[in-house]
């Protein structure tokens, strides 16, 4: 009989007091006994979760702060709750100041890691709030401001790291630079070449340098984009190093792997970050942001840190050479 096979769990917190009485439910463990102590989830609706477009003109010179948008980013400062499950990890994270970096970096410290953050020196009052945010987990947090581009430094920023950190098993290479152009015809040489040298050689400097200090088990986590394989127009640059990015997680799998070491990648659709403040979209963009999208609305640095989570936690142990999505419903990773 079907019945019968209902639990006690079942019946108690759904079948038989209905939708409202979900959120004060008694929460039971695996063998029906009540868990004291633990409140029960209440059920967020995503839609209305976070702030929806219309959003007001905003831009600020390149790389922007996360402290002066308006509304301000959430990165889980408020509301990320670890439960250990990267203790004692040695964490480098770049673009660590702001966006997904911050988020990840806060995630990492209160699931128990240790994190260097990596940013240009413009962003220091970004940075300062992250370490603060870091020490406050209870967990070490270093600084280490420096530019991406050039490659005397990515070598350096790994090995400061690894002296800091004692070690090094998780690197999020996640640093990048994006600027709207109206199409391929508005791109300088310069502009092309900063965003290769951001998006595609500080990755193969960074990661080049890293590989050398990871041992099995630990975890290389690469932020794409949906763009790899969405290219806009206005993101002609950005969107083949975002290309190139996906196929670095692709090809490094296939190497690391066999090693020990899984290789993976994120890939957000539209998130409310600096980078898209600081030259990476236009106002008119801005207004709509995120409106496209399934969801409505953009996406909150603060929605993607457990996936970085997942990814460097020895649960994820089958996962390597895999692009996870977070896009709000739309596009493919
Ligand atoms: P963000 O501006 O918060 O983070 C990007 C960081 O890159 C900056 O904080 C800065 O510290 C760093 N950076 C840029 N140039 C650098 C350089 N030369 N040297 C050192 N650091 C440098 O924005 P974000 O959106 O969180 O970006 C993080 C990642 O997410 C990027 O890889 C980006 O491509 C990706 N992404 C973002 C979106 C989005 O809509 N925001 C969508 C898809 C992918
Ligand atoms: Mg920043």
């Amino acid at each position: 009989m079907k019945n019968e096979l209902i639990t006690r769990r079942q019946a108690v917190t759904g079948l038989g007091v209905g939708l409202a009485g979900l959120a004060v439910s008694p929460v039971f463990g695996a063998d029906g006994v009540p868990l004291t102590g633990a409140a029960a989830a209440a059920l967020q609706d995503p839609t209305t979760k976070y702030p929806r477009p219309p959003f007001k003109p905003q831009q600020q010179p390149f790389p922007g702060l996360a402290s002066k948008m308006d509304p301000r980013p959430d990165h889980g400062e408020e509301s990320y709750k670890g439960s250990g499950r990267l203790a004692g990890r040695k964490a480098l994270i770049t673009g660590g100041d702001s966006g997904m970096g911050r988020a990840a970096a806060i995630a990492f410290a209160r699931e128990g890691a240790d994190v260097v953050i990596n940013y240009l020196p413009a962003e220091e009052e970004d940075a300062k709030e992250v370490i603060d945010l870091i020490t406050k987990a209870g967990r070490k947090g270093f600084a280490i401001p420096g530019d991406l581009r050039e490659e005397s430094f990515c070598k350096k920023l790994v090995d400061d790291s690894v002296k800091r950190l004692g070690g090094l098993d998780i690197v999020v290479s996640n640093a990048a630079r994006q600027q709207t152009k109206p199409s391929i015809l508005d791109i300088s040489t310069e502009d092309f070449d900063a965003t290769m040298k951001t998006n595609i050689y500080g990755p193969f400097w960074l990661l080049k340098a890293s590989i050398p200090h990871l041992k099995p088990g630990s975890s290389i986590i690469v932020t794409t984009s949906e763009q790899a394989n969405d290219p806009s127009p206005e993101l002609f640059d950005y969107a083949q190093t975002k290309a190139a990015n996906t196929s670095t997680v692709r090809s490094l799998a296939k190497f690391l792997t066999p090693k020990g070491v899984r290789v993976n990648g994120v890939a957000p659709g539209p998130i409310w970050t600096p980078l898209q403040v600081g030259g990476g979209a236009t106002n008119e963009k801005l207004k709509e942001f995120g409106k496209a999208t399934p969801m409505g609305r953009p996406g909150q640095p603060a929605e993607l840190a457990s996936i970085y989570v997942q990814l460097a936690d020895n649960s994820a142990s089958y996962s390597t050479g895999q692009i996870y999505g977070a896009m709000g419903g739309g596009g493919q990773p």
